[in-house]
């Protein structure tokens, strides 16, 4: 198994940039076996490109491109890839998709380049691209296989870990045995989880250990050469056990779900039922929870008390509470508590979950932007709040509250 790296960009010739991304597709290539035998380093220039295609093709069994996937005039590679296998560009909707909704939630207007960054080859496989916007590609033209990937670091490395490397270890089954794991963590931050298994990332090999993160969640993907479960499995038990022993309070799934399904699993066994009063997250918390099927079992429902008239009528809490000269505020250990005490009086549901905070983008109450409050409240048991102070936009506020609402009572019920 012969494979070439191209990296693309004038830039990389200049000397403006470093090119990591070859030092980190050449370091993966060797944990999995398939051995490099060219980088190559060409400019954003389309008869150098084209040469440069040819050759890697001529030579390689597995040729791997980085850069140029941008919108912009010298973001070449999927323009002269096509034309080299003959193949039209076309457009893939679920990316181009994405991007109209970006620029429209960012209120900024798009042009018709950005439309160049959802475009895939002809009877190619998409890459998504999970911190960015322009698709990856993959596909097989007289028995070589293509990949591209987009050059920010930020965007390439997740997308040959998460997509590229399944689909290379499934076109390639015979030549590439891989077995994978997948571990997710929850109630810990992506820079914390590297640094705590840092010695372990830095001096991997076999199996290699790769993390990434989306919203609130973090996850790691172990992987092996093996052929079968048993040996993948016996590979990959040092390391899994190590990475447990220093971290498993935080691991919630050795599969792909959400700590919803999880949560929602343990509620199910222990015959309990839960409800949500939120404020700052305005339904988020229910919509995650309701979006697992089967969650009617233990879910009975939410208010959405936004307002402090709401979380007064609704759920009791006291005007002197919410308001007023020397009072603790809505956003508070005190409110949280009551609203999570009163939902299991009105409804009678086994938890009381609610969520309080500023989700920005300006303070409230002169409360600090990300300042969020979680009450747990269970009944004959002690109520308990969590306080957070999170980081980053309105969104992820929101969503990083939600997430931690459902960290910690997946935690309770784990250790009760
Ligand atoms: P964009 O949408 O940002 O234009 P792109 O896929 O078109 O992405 P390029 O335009 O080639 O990629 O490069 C964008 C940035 O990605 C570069 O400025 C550089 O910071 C980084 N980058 C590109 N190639 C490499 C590389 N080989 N190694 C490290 N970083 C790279
Ligand atoms: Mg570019």
């Amino acid at each position: 198994m012969k494979a070439e790296i191209v990296a693309i960009g004038t830039e990389l010739l200049l000397g403006q940039i470093v090119n990591t991304n070859a030092q980190f597709l050449s370091r993966e290539c060797a944990a999995l076996g398939i051995d490099i035998y060219f980088q190559t380093v060409v400019g954003d220039n389309e008869q150098r490109l084209l040469d440069t295609f040819k050759l890697a093709a001529s030579r390689a069994d597995v040729v791997i491109c980085t850069g140029g996937l941008g919108p912009t005039q010298d973001d070449l590679t999927k323009d002269v890839l096509a034309a080299f296998v003959g193949r039209e560009l076309i457009l893939h909707e679920t990316s181009m998709n994405a991007i109209t909704e970006m620029f429209q939630t960012r209120g900024i207007h798009m042009v018709e380049s950005n439309r160049r960054q959802a475009l895939m080859i002809e009877g190619s496989d998409p890459l998504h691209n999970e911190t960015g916007l322009a698709v990856g590609v993959a596909f097989t033209f007289e028995g070589t296989h293509f990949i591209l990937l987009p050059g920010p670091p930020k965007e390439m490395k997740p997308m040959f870990s998460q997509y590229a490397v399944p689909w290379l270890c499934a076109v390639m089954a015979d030549e590439i045995p891989l077995y994978s794991k997948m571990l997710k963590f929850a109630g810990i931050g992506e820079s914390n989880l590297e640094h705590q298994l840092l010695d372990l990332i830095q001096a991997q090999t076999d199996p290699t250990i790769a993390p990434y993160a989306k919203e609130g969640e973090v996850t790691i993907r172990l992987t092996t050469r093996a052929h079968t479960i048993a040996e993948g499995e016996r590979k990959l038990l040092t390391t899994e056990q190590e990475i447990r022993n220093r971290l498993g309070e935080h691991i919630y799934a050795d599969q792909d779900v959400p700590i919803e399904t999880i949560m929602l699993q343990l509620l199910g066994e222990k015959q309990l039922t839960l409800t949500v009063a939120e404020s700052c997250t305005g339904g988020l918390l229910s919509d995650m929870i309701t979006a697992i099927p089967g969650s009617s079992k233990s879910f009975l429902g939410g208010i959405i008390c936004y307002s402090n008239a709401l979380k007064h009528k609704l759920l009791g809490v006291p005007m002197e509470v919410l308001e007023g000269e020397g009072s603790p505020g809505a956003v508070s250990s005190e409110t949280a508590t009551l609203l999570a005490e009163n939902l299991i009086t009105t409804t009678g549901s086994d938890f009381g979950i609610s969520v309080t905070g500023v989700a920005g983008p300006s303070s409230s109450e002169g409360k600090p932007v990300g300042l969020v409050y979680i009450g747990f409240a269970q009944k004959n048991m002690a109520t308990k709040v969590i306080t957070l102070q999170l980081s980053g936009n309105r969104e992820s506020i929101k969503h990083r509250a939600a997430k931690s609402a459902l960290y910690h009572l997946w935690k309770r019920l784990k250790d009760s």
